[in-house]
């Protein structure tokens, strides 16, 4: 009986696919996939081009199956929907990248649009600017109708790190806060992955080289940004288990082979040490810290670094196909998580503010390559919003206006 139902499910989704372009000679099987099982062991897998269609039994599709590029099944469900176009508070985009934008008026002009369209009032400059480069667009911004709507973090270089390095550093971060910068960031992957001391070996995260410039953060009272390592797989194989197969694929920047990088685990312990030695200095760990897929372990760090802050950029993937455990992170951690965009397409944001506002059902994210899932609405409450739209970055960053949001 169990082997006549089997066949009658597997006839159905036959015919169904029968209208696949691919082949449209093929009628339903006479049997035909039944007779085509492959039975396996217990904890086996099936063999490459099958899928388990009853426990331990494969079946190999029988039209050529589609590259992960190329199939983009339609959604059949039929749920409530809410745009949401604009934030429902004044928001701050912490992790800026306007780029050219801040050095001109008419660039200017076009973030200014930009930002109204979403109702972002402000947006923190994370493009590392320093000296000349940094002058020139703070004169810009202040030259502007942006100017309680711009605000720009000094870059630090950290190259050549050795004798002396700190001192020069150290005169530089001041020069730039007295220029108008109101932060340092974003410290880049770089600091970990890819610079060097003047010695030729790698620059730790932790290097007590560095430890001047993080104390005169906290003497300045600025926070410090810092992204630090990538997301976890792309330190792993890349092989069909891999979450992020396709992105690895695509960009061979990403790719941090064991030969070649320091762990995934071993950056995340410098950035903890750092972290942990300089309990005075602010630091807002970008991109959830690359934790956003294990909430615990994010918890875990919060709870014992009172001086850790985090911001959502670029990993909204991970919030959004998690919508019971992210809201009951965003609720107890309500005072340490900021907005903040990374990449600015403005076109990407209002997803942010459909998973933070809404209860919304499977919806579609804005990078197929980051994600192969729907995003769910998180629903987060009024109060806990405000924090993460714009009240946290205020506490934190002292130097950034107040006006425009609401008391
Ligand atoms: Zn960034």
């Amino acid at each position: 009986m169990k082997a006549v139902a089997l066949l009658v499910v597997l006839s159905a989704s036959s015919v169904a696919g029968a209208q696949q372009p691919a082949n449209p000679q093929a009628g339903p099987p006479r049997g035909g996939a039944f007779a085509r099982i492959t039975e396996i062991g217990p904890g086996e897998s099936c063999p490459p081009g099958q899928t388990e269609v009853r426990p331990h039994r494969c079946l190999a599709p029988e039209f050529a199956p589609p590259s992960i590029v190329d199939y983009r099944p339609r959604s059949t469900l039929v749920v409530p929907a809410h745009k949401v176009p604009k934030a429902r508070y004044p928001a701050i985009d912490y992790h800026g990248h306007p780029n050219q934008l801040v050095t001109s008026a008419q660039g200017l002009a076009t973030l200014g649009a930009a930002l109204d369209s979403l109702n972002v009032r402000m947006m923190v400059d994370a493009d590392n600017l320093s000296g000349e480069r940094l002058k020139t667009a703070v004169a810009a911004v202040a030259a502007s109708p942006m100017r309680d709507r711009v605000r720009i973090l000094a870059g630090v270089n950290f190259r050549e790190v050795g004798p002396g390095w700190a001192e020069r550093a150290v005169k530089q971060l001041e020069a730039d806060v007295a220029a108008g910068a109101v932060g340092v960031g974003e410290i880049g992957k770089g600091l970990g992955l890819f610079n060097t001391k003047a010695d030729g070996t790698r620059l730790h995260i932790d290097d007590p080289d560095l430890d001047p410039i993080w104390d005169a953060c906290a003497r300045l009272r600025i926070p410090v940004f810092i992204h630090t390592a990538d997301p976890e797989e792309f330190f792993r194989p890349i092989d069909y288990n891999n979450e992020r197969w396709l992105e690895l694929s695509l960009f061979n920047d990403r790719r941090y082979p064991a030969d070649r990088f320091p762990t995934f685990e071993q950056l995340m312990t410098e950035r903890n040490n750092l972290f942990r030695r300089h309990p005075k200095t602010t630091f807002v760990a970008a991109h959830m810290g690359w934790s956003a897929n294990d909430l615990t372990s994010l918890a875990k760090l919060l709870d014992e670094m009172p001086n850790v802050y985090t911001e959502v950029g670029a990993v909204l993937y991970d919030i959004g196909r998690q919508p019971h455990e992210a809201h009951d992170f965003f609720v107890k951690y309500q005072d340490r998580v900021l907005f903040g965009k990374d990449s600015f397409q403005p076109e990407e944001y209002p997803y942010y503010w459909r998973v933070f506002e809404t209860d919304d059902d499977y919806f579609d994210y804005y990078r197929p390559y980051h994600a192969f899932w729907k995003l769910y609405g998180v629903n987060l409450p009024d109060t806990v919003l405000r924090k993460l739209y714009f009240q946290n970055a205020l506490r934190i960053t002292p130097a950034l206006p107040r006006t425009g949001f609401p008391r």
